[in-house]
């Protein structure tokens, strides 16, 4: 129940109800409950500044493990980062090295970072600088680890491309070093047997009896066996690919043909005296991008150091060829 309400009036001289209008109660009312709301808000906000509510503390724990995480991830990044730097100088300094290709160098490999900003979505928060700086070194470790593949993908190449050509490079002495009976002229000026006249003599002879193996000094493709080439008699060519050619001439037989592939060491052919010859013995020539080459440079196959120099001083020697 209400309370009745009255005031004292002077000029009745008595006391009167005071009556109230239903626009001052309600303004009263809203005004009662304004006043209600406001200071509950207030309370909460004093409250909250000396308390944290579950949800505030939930979302503080959730903070501090995702910026634990980051900085972990960090560590861990700088320990990958580490890691592929010995790679990479691996990699500049003993593949690209071996290989003979230019190493690549810290802008290539860190190159194409810059530009557009292309990390505006994760500025404007409060710990932009964290997530930042993990995201930008990812990415620069992506970028550095995808170079390197690339660069081990062409090593790879080189590697198969070399071992192809040191199988294919004539490197073995044609005619077994117990066969031969001597290495009867190097390349260089000899006399001619014919006619005694000094002229170049473009290959390497080697002197053993009629029929003894002649093997290919590399891998190849028999590019001619036949004895339509002037003065080399039957003689063979095997095609080593990379520019290389080998030659061998005066042979008595050919255990080859026109096409055939060839491994280095497999029998080719016997020597013999066929063509422009004095006697049994196996004309030996390299050529390289079509020039002919001292073969004495192409040994390292299956001599020894001490055979080698045996071999070179008996080539040096200024007697006459065999032809
Ligand atoms: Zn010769």
């Amino acid at each position: 129940m209400a309370k009745v309400k009255y005031y004292y009036d002077s000029k009745t001289l008595s006391y009167k109800k005071v009556e109230k209008t239903l626009r001052k109660r309600i303004f009263k009312a809203i005004l009662f409950l304004f006043a209600g709301a406001l200071f509950m808000i207030l309370g909460f906000f004093i409250i909250g500044i000396f308390l944290d509510s579950p949800r505030q503390k939930y979302l503080q724990r959730e903070l501090e493990f995702v910026k634990l995480n980051e900085q972990l991830h960090n560590k861990k990044i700088k320990q990958l980062e580490t890691i592929l730097k010995e790679i990479e100088e691996r990699d500049n300094n003993i593949y690209r090295l071996f290989f003979e290709v230019n190493p690549i160098t810290e802008e290539q490999r860190k190159s194409g970072l810059g530009g557009v900003n292309r990390y505006k979505n994760l500025q404007g928060y409060d710990n932009s600088e964290i997530v930042l700086d993990v995201t930008k070194n990812i990415d620069l470790l992506s970028k550095r680890l995808y170079i390197q593949s690339k660069s081990l993908d062409e090593i790879l190449k080189l590697a198969e491309n070399k071992e192809k050509l040191l199988a294919a490079i004539p490197a073995i002495q044609p005619v077994k070093k117990e066969d031969m009976t001597r290495m009867a002229s190097g390349y260089g000026r000899r006399k001619d047997p014919f006619n005694k006249a000094w002229k170049m003599h473009w290959g390497m002879d080697f002197t053993a009896p009629k029929g003894t193996p002649v093997y290919a000094s590399g891998d190849g493709i028999v590019a001619r066996a036949d004895n339509k080439s002037s003065g080399y008699g039957n003689h063979i060519r095997v095609n080593h690919g990379f520019g290389y050619i080998s030659l061998y001439a005066h042979l008595s037989k050919y255990n080859v043909r026109k096409g055939q592939r060839v491994k280095r060491g497999d029998l080719i052919g016997f020597v013999g005296s066929t063509g422009r010859s004095t006697g049994p013995h196996l004309h030996y020539e390299i050529h390289k991008n079509g020039k002919k080459i001292d073969p004495i440079n192409f040994y390292y196959g299956n001599l020894s150091p001490e055979e080698f120099a045996v071999l070179q001083k008996a080539a040096e020697q200024k007697g006459q060829s065999l032809d």
